[in-house]
């Protein structure tokens, strides 16, 4: 009997299932008017973003180290004049986006009730362990997941890790997520199929220059439409996992 290609779906969590870039949007518009003494907003938008990559490594994604960025940005830019005042905002504003209540995108509650009640559904997300939980309980999808991974980074391997402890191995999961290089290209290279459902916004870490084919990417503009590309997948059958 002919397998099914796809049995078991991964998603990620932020800018997919719920709102989290307009927040870190948002954020950045406040902080940018608070240090607006220090040089041009563009300017201070260029470095900010540099700083932040430069400190990904040190700090992993998240809003902990966003506020990290911050304060390290602030206190550049103003030669180390800054007020505590502008201190004490920063700190707030970290704080803000920490107690944030969740925004689930639409029908994604739907969507992941229909398609767990035939795959099991694995959530695949990185970020800051304490905040992504707290989202993931306040979100009552949690649920809806056989299995919760929280992880510092999403690479080949991290896919390639995931699906072979929590499915049938790579070649048979699909990646859901908005994000082509930390949920998309990175599936693709494990072996996995991979759903993009872009959000309009997303960070600029997350851009990818160069437009991608691959046999196992689809591209849908809504997650309502994925449980029937997931359906089309599987009813062409495992010439498709050649
Ligand atoms: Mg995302």
């Amino acid at each position: 009997m002919r397998q099914a290609p796809v049995t078991t779906i991964g998603f990620d969590a932020d800018d997919t299932l719920w709102q989290n870039e307009r927040f870190f949007r948002a954020t950045e518009d406040r902080f940018l008017d608070l240090i607006a003494d220090f040089g041009d907003r563009a300017t201070l938008a260029t470095r900010l973003f540099a700083v932040e990559k430069r400190n990904i490594p040190l700090y992993g994604f998240g809003i902990k180290g966003f506020m990290l960025s911050m304060m390290e940005t602030a206190l550049e830019a103003s030669d180390g004049r800054l007020a505590p005042a502008v201190v004490a905002d920063i700190l707030a504003m970290g704080r803000d986006m920490l107690s944030q209540p969740v925004e689930l995108l639409p029908e994604v509650r739907e969507t992941l009730e229909a398609l767990s009640d035939r795959y099991p559904l694995l959530l695949i997300t990185k970020g800051d362990l304490g905040d992504q939980e707290r989202k993931l309980v306040q979100s009552g999808l949690g649920g809806l997941f056989r299995a919760v991974e929280i992880v510092s980074d999403k690479s080949d391997a991290t896919y390639a890790r995931v699906f072979a402890a929590r499915g049938d191995g790579p070649e048979r999961g699909l990646m859901v997520g908005n994000s082509l290089r930390s949920d998309i290209l990175p599936a693709l290279a494990a072996g996995a199929f991979a759903v993009h459902v872009p959000h309009e916004l997303t960070w600029s870490y997350e851009h990818v220059e160069a437009a991608v084919a691959h046999p196992r990417l689809f591209v849908e503009e809504h997650i309502r439409k994925v449980a029937d590309r997931i359906e089309i997948i599987n009813a062409s059958g495992d010439d498709l996992t050649k």
